[in-house]
């Protein structure tokens, strides 16, 4: 099942793509575009491939064949400037990765100095407005250390944002908190969505999906099963595959 096919060029652009570490095919031909403004979940069983999608995207991994393209940009062009490629997309993971021996603050800047070249005040300025979007603007001067796991996933969402990136990716970005520090995230998330930033979300929380996502995206085993709004992939899923994986985690 198709979803109604949505106007416009396509943000991001994936195409035949293929990944394989050694002798295991762990993508298999994927192909999704994502628009503009949309919000796209991808769900499915561990192992499936969803990270590996994430991360051939960003060229944290390099796919073994396919395209990806974001906006203009041909991402698996071999002599793309990959620090092109990151200033457009941002990436927040599972643990937060934040620098220990840096100041949240300071979390929020090292990348716009040394990736854009931007310092002293205005990447100051341009922090504290993206610590403020995930309510951590009173937090600044603190250490990741005495900050929670969530308000450490809020600023690693901060930091990224402070690169002005078009498209922003998250790999189970709620996974490794504690349950009562997950709505935090989910809530800084929503408010991203309804900003309309063009968003691909890697999650377990199927009641976020089925609120936020513009479109559900179900894969197993390296290729995506099926995928539709949150009302037909998770309301009412056509493969068996899908039903069997949706028991299990509703
Ligand atoms: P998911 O995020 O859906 O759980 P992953 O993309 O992390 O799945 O992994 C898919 C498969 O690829 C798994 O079998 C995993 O062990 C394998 N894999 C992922 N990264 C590597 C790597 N760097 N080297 C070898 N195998 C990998
Ligand atoms: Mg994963």
């Amino acid at each position: 099942m198709q979803p109604d096919p949505v106007e416009g060029k396509p943000l991001v652009d994936i195409r035949g793509l293929h990944k394989s570490f050694g002798d295991l095919e762990v993508l298999k031909g994927i192909d999704l575009q994502v628009h503009p403004g949309e919000v796209v979940c991808v769900i499915g069983p561990s192992g499936s491939g969803k990270s590996t999608l994430l991360r051939c995207v960003n060229l944290l991994e390099t796919p073994t064949a396919g395209t990806v393209r974001i906006g203009e940009l041909e991402v698996t062009d071999p002599d793309v400037d990959i620090d092109k490629v990151r200033r457009h997309v941002g990436m927040v993971f599972q643990q937060f990765n934040l620098f220990p021996h840096l100041s949240v603050l300071r979390n929020c800047t090292i990348a716009q100095d040394k990736v854009l070249g931007r310092r002293g005040e205005e990447a100051d300025r341009v922090a504290r407005a993206n610590l403020a979007r995930v309510n951590l603007d009173d937090k600044m001067d603190e250490f990741p250390a005495k900050l929670s796991g969530g308000q450490q996933q809020r600023v690693a969402i901060a930091r990224a944002l402070s690169m002005d990136p078009e498209l922003m990716l998250f790999d189970e970005p709620t996974s490794a908190l504690d349950p009562e520090l997950v709505g935090d995230v989910l809530t800084v998330m929503r408010r991203l969505a309804e900003e309309g930033m063009t968003m691909l979300v890697v999650t377990h929380e199927m009641a976020f999906a089925r609120e936020v996502a513009s479109r559900v995206v179900f894969m197993d085993d390296g290729t995506i099963v099926e995928q539709g709004t949150p009302d037909q992939v998770i309301g009412a899923p056509q493969e068996e595959r899908t039903r069997e994986f949706l028991r299990r985690v509703l």
